[in-house]
């Protein structure tokens, strides 16, 4: 579904993305890793036509995403600082994306609830999203992302301000949404334990480049370097 051939990214000297090769199969959740600073935004927002690439190709189900808008692009975003809309109640929020592709009323009222619920906010649709804790306003960006149903979904530290019961619980549905729906997943996360669960694959970054990408059996199993062994931990 998504190939990366060759794609850099930079800013001044510095190579966000270094000649990055990446291919996300239709259905797959694949998990980046990596210190911050090490890219992982910078792919995301590569792939969403948020950000130019300076060289290299980005393909979705084959095509060349080169001059297509972010909004004719088949993905969805979450972005780590989940810009929520204020002047919109949360039910409004989560629904954004399902006007714009013309859902019909029940069909959104549906889907909107169906999410409140995953995401543990049922009934809080008419809440204003300034009156939201940060966690709160978090989940219910994931439930925006989740709502239009993208073939290509992407999530930028989707739980990172949840505790952790919330965040295991909620790792567990998404997993049945996903493999319910369909939905082929490109996820960052700091959190190994949630991207061991996650992902069918985990891709490692450092500097910009991959380290090191395979199942998380193989990953944890087998590290590919010392930077791996370490950045997983396992000097400790
Ligand atoms: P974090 O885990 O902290 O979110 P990250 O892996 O998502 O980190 P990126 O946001 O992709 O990292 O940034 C990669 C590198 O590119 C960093 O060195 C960052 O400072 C730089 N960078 C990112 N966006 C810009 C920008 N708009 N202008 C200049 N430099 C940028
Ligand atoms: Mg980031």
């Amino acid at each position: 579904l998504l190939r990366l051939d060759g794609v850099t990214v930079r800013f001044g000297e510095r190579a966000a993305l270094d000649a990055v090769d990446l291919e996300v199969a239709e259905h797959e959740t694949v998990c980046v890793l990596g210190p911050s600073g090490s890219g992982k935004s910078t792919l995301l927002r590569v792939v969403a036509g948020l950000q130019r690439a300076d060289a290299g190709r980005v393909l979705l189900s084959g095509n060349d995403q080169e001059g297509v808008p972010t909004h004719r692009r088949e993905v969805g975003l979450m972005f780590q600082d989940h810009q929520l809309f204020p002047q919109r109640d949360v039910g409004g929020n989560v629904a954004f994306g399902l006007r714009v592709r013309k859902v019909g009323r029940a069909e959104t009222e549906r889907r909107v609830a169906e999410l409140l619920e995953l995401v543990g906010l049922p009934g809080a649709g008419r809440r204003a999203v300034a009156a939201l804790s940060g966690g709160e306003q978090q989940r219910v960006a994931l439930a925006r992302a989740l709502a239009p149903r993208p073939r290509l979904l992407m999530l930028d530290e989707p739980l990172g301000q949840l505790d952790r019961g919330l965040r295991e619980r909620l790792v567990v549905e998404l997993r049945e949404l996903f493999g319910r729906l369909g939905t082929t997943v490109l996820a960052v996360t700091h959190d190994q334990g949630e991207a061991f669960a996650l992902a069918d694959r985990v891709v490692v970054m450092r500097d910009g480049r991959i380290a090191q990408a395979g199942t998380p059996l193989e990953v944890w199993q087998r590290p590919a370097s010392e930077f791996v062994a370490r950045f997983l931990g396992f000097d400790n």
